[in-house]
């Protein structure tokens, strides 16, 4: 009897032992989701920036709208409010300064990801302030899972320009008859997406389904308030500018320069 019970003993400590095992490696898993997550993210995703109303909150004034056609003027307000305080003039300063650039955080390189593609860029480079990265990732996000709710596959979208210095801006006039003498590009907070094409994996794709997705995302977004967005039909891309929430509000703490 003593025997038997000593058993017991022995297969409940067992069980007990083996339960409190489980219980820390379930802990040890959500702290791994929790904290090393992020670090899977790519490094241009990891600067959290502000999240407030935008609609009420922007640091310079917008309103809610669908409609895709924010003139020159109010873009040009939001990126010189919420980007580099004075462009570049040449691409030669801008090289120059953008070791200081980056390691301050003040502009993020942006490279492909499971959200975009950045295509060739001839008259401007890939980076943009931390605030416009953030964005890209949300209408990725976004533009994903309204995919997914039709069931079509996860595609891409394509960044055909980012930031200009005046010297890439000159050239560009030249070719582009809507490039504006000062233009929203030469402060890091405005990109061009494409609607022309839209990329499945490594392959090129036009399905005009996903372009009204992509199109319908886009809107749902504006209304929000978090960019101002322009259809430029001769450069077949929606010129967009991130909005930025008033200074106090962001939650990062990094002060805009040069
Ligand atoms: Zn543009």
């Amino acid at each position: 009897m003593q025997v038997k019970n000593l058993l017991n003993m022995t297969k409940r400590t067992q069980h007990l032992r083996l339960l409190l095992l489980f219980a820390l490696l379930l802990v040890l898993v959500v702290i791994s989701v929790r904290f090393l997550r992020p670090l899977f993210q790519p490094a241009m995703f990891r600067i959290v920036t502000c999240k407030c109303d935008f609609c009420k909150d922007a640091a310079a004034p917008i309103d809610s709208t669908g409609e895709l056609n924010d003139l020159n003027d109010i873009q040009l307000e939001h990126a010189q409010i919420g980007g580099l305080k004075h462009p570049f003039e040449t691409d030669s300063d801008f090289q120059a300064a953008l070791d200081s650039l980056l390691q301050n955080n003040i502009l993020i390189y942006v490279e492909d990801c499971r959200y975009f593609k950045v295509d060739d860029l001839y008259h401007s480079h890939p980076y943009l302030v931390p605030e416009a990265v953030n964005l890209l990732k949300d209408i990725g996000v976004e533009f994903q899972k309204r995919l997914k709710e039709n069931h079509l596959k996860a595609y891409r979208f394509m960044l055909t320009s980012m930031l200009r210095t005046d010297q890439s801006q000159y050239q560009l006039r030249r070719h582009n008859r809507n490039a504006t003498t000062e233009s929203a590009h030469c402060y890091g907070t405005t990109f061009d997406i494409t609607y022309n094409q839209f990329w499945d994996g490594d392959d090129p794709v036009y399905p005009p389904k996903v372009r009204a997705i992509f199109t319908q995302t886009l809107i749902a977004m504006r209304q929000q308030c978090r960019f101002l967005i322009k259809r430029e039909i001769h450069q077949s891309c929606f010129h967009m500018t991130v909005v930025v929430c008033k200074p106090g509000l962001a939650d990062s703490t990094k002060q805009i320069m040069p």
